[in-house]
């Protein structure tokens, strides 16, 4: 089949492979002049599908079962936000009692670990180093909350992961190089954790769809997508380019292009930040990755660098990054690692992307009901760690074959 892609993001580019692997020809639309300079830019990395959901999902505070996060994930509202985003707020808060949230969490869950397989699989294919680190440890202040997670390992090991309680003991000699000053009782450590470069990947993995015959197209922004007869209309050109299916992975342009088609796709743009600094000294860096569940924030090594993230905000602020989450990241990586990274190098890179969100944290794939439409897309917090099983059961379903994950619970229709 001849099959349009909207997209070069991680989501696209990956779905750009798997199809040109089944041998279909397939072309690649790209509004930018490069793959993956939007959310898929320099996002923290982590590939941990159990530790990605409690991050992604609403259901995470509302569990009978407690998690290990903050039970009251902090969405701040930024300038710009206005009534849209409040009712997205409303909307995702429900989310998390909604009957279906635990089983969408669950779903979420097969599907992480599928895609870490593939992931994992490319990667030896390609003989590629990704800035790979191994293992992910989710640092607990007080004994308390070592209590209050208490059937959290539990219920993360009930679905596939590996994940064992450590005291700090243990915990620094897994990262020898947190600060000694900074006291904890002890971690949860995901020794299958990984974090890596997505944006690299999708480079690598660019060429080699373009090696099995992809085509991407650049400087070419999608005006309007059409089903019959299906193709793309594209910025400044009168006729469509046609095409047997169109798939749709535009992040977050995604909902105004369905819009024409009377779909809705309640996505939201929740923004973070990542601030990555060149390595200073190797063995007062992360290893692997550390998380700080209270604050939301995430310290992984990527190679040379060792990347911080965090914050989640509604409302564009006109682009303005917001100081005091800046802040809040440079004290966490100069607090539990210092010395380990050249924070006030000029090499220094500071980042906002935006995590293009549904309201019940989990993306949006396969079929849009209409002909030749197909959906990947609303990837939110876990884009990088689902890109690479998403496209492959996507392109399975496209193949007319089952797919080796149920994508029910991510039909555009359950909203
Ligand atoms: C701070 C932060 C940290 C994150 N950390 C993680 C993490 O640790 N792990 C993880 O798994 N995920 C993480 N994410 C989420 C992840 O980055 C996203 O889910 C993922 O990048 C989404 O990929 P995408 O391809 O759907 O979107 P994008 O990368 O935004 O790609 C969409 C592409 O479509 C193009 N496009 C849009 N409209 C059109 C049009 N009309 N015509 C042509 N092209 C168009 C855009 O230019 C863009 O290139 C993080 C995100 C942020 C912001």
């Amino acid at each position: 089949m001849e099959i349009a892609i909207v997209g070069a993001g991680i989501v696209g580019i990956a779905t750009a492979y798997e199809l040109a692997c089944d041998g279909h020809q397939v072309t690649v639309y790209e509004q930018r002049s490069a793959a993956a300079e939007e959310a898929s830019f320099a996002s923290s990395g982590l590939l941990a599908p159990a530790l990605l959901i409690p991050w992604a999902s609403p259901a995470v505070g509302a569990a009978p079962r407690r998690w290990l996060w903050n039970p009251k994930p902090s969405i701040r509202m930024a300038r710009g936000a206005g009534r849209a985003e409040s009712a997205w707020l409303r909307r995702w808060r429900k989310a998390a009692h909604a009957p279906t949230a635990a089983g969408t969490m669950l779903a979420l869950e097969q599907l992480g670990r599928y895609s870490l397989a593939r992931t994992r699989q490319l990667v030896t294919q390609f003989d590629v180093d990704i800035e790979t680190s191994h293992g992910a440890l989710v640092l607990l202040r007080h004994a308390k909350d070592i209590e209050k997670v208490r059937p959290a390992p539990d219920v993360l090991r009930e679905a596939g992961s590996q994940i064992a309680e450590v005291d700090a003991d243990t915990a620094r000699l897994i990262e020898p190089g947190l600060s000694t000053d900074v006291p904890f009782a002890g971690a949860l450590h995901a020794g299958d954790g990984e974090a890596a470069n997505c944006r690299l990947f999708a480079q690598v993995l660019r060429y080699a769809a373009q090696e099995l015959g992809a085509r991407f197209v650049f400087n070419a922004q999608v005006d309007a997508i059409s089903t019959q007869p299906a193709g793309v209309q594209l910025h400044g050109e009168s006729s469509l380019r046609r095409a047997d299916a169109v798939v749709l992975c535009a992040g977050m342009a995604s909902a105004a292009l369905l819009k024409r088609h009377r779909l809705d796709l309640p996505m939201a743009a929740v923004y973070g930040y990542t601030i990555s600094a060149p390595l200073r000294e190797e063995l007062h860096a992360p290893q692997g990755t550390v998380i700080d569940p209270v604050h939301h924030i995430t310290i992984a090594r990527q190679g040379q660098r060792v990347r911080v993230s965090g914050g989640a905000e509604l409302g564009y602020a006109g682009g303005e990054h917001h100081a005091d989450t800046l802040q809040k990241l440079y004290l966490a990586l100069s607090g539990w690692f210092p010395g380990g990274a050249l924070i006030s190098s000029p090499q220094v890179q500071t980042w906002r992307g935006a995590r293009p969100t549904m309201p019940d944290g989990a993306p949006v794939v396969g079929t849009s009901g209409l002909p030749g439409l197909w959906l990947n897309t609303g990837h939110g917090a876990c884009g990088w760690a689902l890109a690479c099983g998403c496209a492959r059961v996507l392109a399975d379903r496209i193949g007319g074959g089952a797919g080796a994950v149920d994508l029910d619970p991510f039909h555009i229709h359950r909203f």
